[in-house]
């Protein structure tokens, strides 16, 4: 065995941390600058009010992006139980999703799980199909309940491959508050993980969509809106579902670390609901009055 005098010992020690420091240091000098480039030349809006790339000028930053300015059906918007109809003839959400090749790609504003080609299933509405395209996050909640705003909203995309339609696009939002893990979330965390502030796209393998647990008699809101990013495009029909799920803050906190700097709070202000209707599905509704959205079975 060999003996290392001890002075000798916490001098080359001494002389191995004072390596790494210098190391770790020039990593940095040349790093930030370059990262932070990155993040300035993609980024194309941000979530901040201060900024001039904020949500309040949306609407000035491209011609192609004026609804979010002018538009009279934008989202998110406020549940507002005075305003909402409570109805049965929406009828049970038609779910057909199933397991297909994903992809996660860090969009700088949020985490987006993409499947590929449609071959995630799709969703029934006034009997048309809209095949799942994607899903991503926002935390806090876009939506809020009766003014209420949540910690976490996810958003399924369904787009119809039929061109000739004039609203190809349904979101179904699922709204979660802090507590136990969301096991949809849980697996996908090392992928999450793995593509954390950075521009990269990773392929996931098989990702099945029915482990976004929903109920088949699920309570939820129904409204005309728009898409809460860039370019804002209206005639978007949403679904919220009424159940708030859990999440947890290990969870949340993934997420917004992943995204970029700018938006690691990525939810767009309220918008006005104007004219618009919110119908609430309700399962089991027989009659009685609105009233009854303030009691607690709701
Ligand atoms: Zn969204």
């Amino acid at each position: 065995m060999k003996i290392i005098n001890q002075g000798n010992h916490q001098y080359y020690l001494f002389k191995i941390s004072y390596l790494l420091l210098a190391i770790i240091a020039i990593l940095i000098i040349h790093s930030k600058p370059t990262t932070s480039q990155e993040v300035e030349n993609e980024r194309e809006f941000d979530y901040s009010e201060e900024s001039e790339k904020g949500p309040e000028h949306w609407g000035e930053l491209h011609e192609e992006w004026e609804a979010c300015k002018n538009g009279e059906m934008q989202s998110p918007i406020d549940l507002l139980h005075k305003r909402v109809e409570v109805v049965s003839k929406l009828g049970k959400l038609k779910r057909c999703y199933k397991p297909s090749n994903a992809i996660l790609k860090n969009r700088g504003h949020d985490i987006s799980l993409q499947w590929i080609g449609g071959g995630a299933g799709s969703v029934k509405i006034n009997g048309t199909d809209y095949e799942l395209q994607q899903c991503h996050w926002h935390s806090p909640s876009e939506h809020t309940i009766n003014g209420k705003r949540f910690d976490l909203e996810m958003h399924l995309v369904h787009l119809s491959p039929d061109h000739s339609l004039v609203n190809r696009i349904k979101v179904t939002g699922i709204m979660f508050r802090i507590g136990r893990p969301d096991p949809f979330l849980s697996e996908l965390e090392k992928e999450i993980m793995s593509i954390a502030d950075s521009k990269e796209n990773i392929t996931v393998g098989v990702v099945d969509p029915r482990h976004i647990k929903m109920w088949d008699r699920e309570y939820y809101y129904r409204y005309m809106g728009s898409l809460t990013v860039p370019p804002c495009t209206e005639g978007v029909l949403w679904t919220i579902s009424k159940r708030i799920r859990t999440v947890s803050k290990k969870q949340v906190e993934l997420l917004r670390t992943a995204v970029h700097d700018h938006a690691e709070r990525n939810a767009r202000p309220l918008q006005s609901l104007n004219a618009r209707e919110i119908h609430l599905y309700d399962p089991n509704f027989r009659g009685h009055d609105v009233d009854a959205l303030d009691k607690s079975h709701y």
